[in-house]
């Protein structure tokens, strides 16, 4: 095994970080880790803490789930991976699309598009979307709305109908024809009210004028999370994306659920879509659908696209995209196996009760730290947003988020900061125990970050 200080070093020296500064790595180097059991994972120095991110979002069952091991491995052993591009497909790819069109029956999602992660799912919607209306004949729809703070990946595609600026400005221009209006967001919105119904209702007026503005005939899809995730843990009120399929369906646009959190239990329903009770015509997933033993997606698309590309015989519905590790069987085999845990265990249920300890929990903590400005979630995501000053909700530096993370650390919990939050989206197999065990750590990291 290396040597500790020889990885540290060699870290900074050869490796690059996603959504981190190079310069960074030698003065604040990352928790280097090297083992996981249950939901704890262990660093290379072997502090052991109780991982509250879920990896990032994405390791639902932890990180012991034998069942998923050794279906990848026997798949290894049958066939390690074969190409699914026209001529050939393989046998726990169909299965896998069997299986998903049990879980997304309701919403009559019946195809999967697979992919190789979060990133390639939305890529797929989107361009499919714009596809879709060209096979219907109405070529010109090729522009995308989406959320001020939504994310959706980081390919072109995404990264253009993302809305925040960070993940923008240094690769500018982004693709033409992106279009984001504000998040229905009660702790910050350009509305000057809390009231989520109201913000709900302002926002569909926006988009309703976003959408006259540009005209309804050149807009291909409403692009969006059930619960906006990496932009901070918003939850809108729940009329609001039942009015934003019912805008979608007046103006003939095309509404893609950006799932690749929300999937497969983390809001406390099965899906963020039928949480709101929306039935979307594309949906993104990644992440839990593997438990992320695998990198792995599928976009899946409902009863509307289906019928229009399959009942178009021309060479305008053929796919012309798709990837070389589309449908590998090694990531079906996980996805059959992490399905079946997930159902057995009904995780959903579990990330819906420990989610209103969770909140409860996270209220204690801003009745007794100022410098907590909001708390919000749902099912077992969750955000903290650090504030200097209550009255002005002016960010709270970055020293004292690290010094949070720090002491979190510490006490045995790892936790994840963006911007000015602390966010939190722990395994859904996690206990009550688990979600005192985060408090007590979050106690702790926020006395730290009050005291910087
Ligand atoms: N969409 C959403 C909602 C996400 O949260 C993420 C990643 O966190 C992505 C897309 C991109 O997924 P990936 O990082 O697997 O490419």
């Amino acid at each position: 095994m290396l040597d500790s200080n020889f990885l540290k070093e060699n870290n900074a020296k050869h490796m690059w970080h996603p959504m981190a500064h190079p310069a960074d790595m030698r003065n604040n180097p990352p928790k280097m880790i090297r083992g996981a059991k249950g939901v704890e994972i262990t660093d290379i120095d072997g502090h052991t803490t109780l991982d509250a991110v879920g990896g990032l979002w994405n390791a639902n069952l932890g990180y012991s789930v034998d069942s998923i091991k050794q279906a990848m491995t026997e798949q290894l052993a049958e066939l390690p991976y074969y190409s699914a591009f026209r001529g050939t497909t393989n046998d726990k790819a169909v299965e896998l699309s069997f299986e998903l069109n049990e879980w997304f029956k309701p919403e009559g999602l019946t195809r999967a598009f697979y992919t190789s992660g979060g990133s390639d799912s939305v890529e797929t919607c989107l361009r499919l979307a714009r596809q879709y209306h060209k096979v219907r004949g109405e070529g010109e729809r090729t522009k995308f709305i989406s959320l001020k703070k939504g994310y959706h990946g980081t390919h072109f595609g995404g990264a253009s109908v993302n809305g925040n600026a960070n993940f923008r400005r240094n690769y500018e221009p982004m693709l033409a024809g992106c279009f984001q209006i504000a998040a229905p967001w009660t702790y910050r919105n350009p509305f000057g009210t809390d009231n989520a119904e109201e913000i709900a209702n302002r926002c569909i007026a926006m988009l309703e004028d976003e959408i006259a503005f540009q005209g309804a005939d050149t807009i291909a899809a409403m692009i969006m999370e059930p619960v906006l995730g990496a932009g901070g843990v918003i939850v809108p009120h729940k009329s609001f994306m039942p009015m934003v399929r019912d805008v979608c369906d007046k103006h003939g646009i095309l509404l893609i659920a950006d799932e690749v959190i929300t999937a497969f239990g983390r809001t406390g329903d099965v899906h963020g879509s039928r949480l709101w009770g929306v039935a979307p015509d594309m949906m993104c997933t990644a992440k839990a659908i593997t438990n992320s033993y695998f990198p792995f997606g599928a976009a899946m698309m409902g009863e509307k696209v289906v019928e229009a590309f399959e009942s178009n015989k021309d060479a305008v519905g053929n796919i012309g995209h798709g990837y070389t590790y589309s449908a590998h069987p090694v990531g079906c085999a996980a996805a059959l196996a992490t399905l079946a845990e997930i159902k057995k265990a009904k995780v959903w249920e579990n990330a819906e009760a420990r989610g209103i300890e969770l909140q409860n929990g996270l209220e204690q903590l801003k009745e007794k730290h100022q410098i907590v400005g909001d708390t919000r979630g749902i099912g077992l995501m969750a955000a903290i947003e650090l504030v200097d000053d209550r009255p002005t909700k002016t960010p709270a530096s970055k020293p004292a988020i690290a010094a949070a993370f720090d002491a979190a650390y510490e006490a045995g919990v790892t936790i994840r900061v963006s911007g000015n939050n602390i966010i939190l989206s722990p395994p859904l197999v996690i206990t009550a125990d688990d979600v005192t065990r985060m408090i007590g750590a979050l106690d702790k990291g926020l006395a730290a970050a009050a005291s910087v």
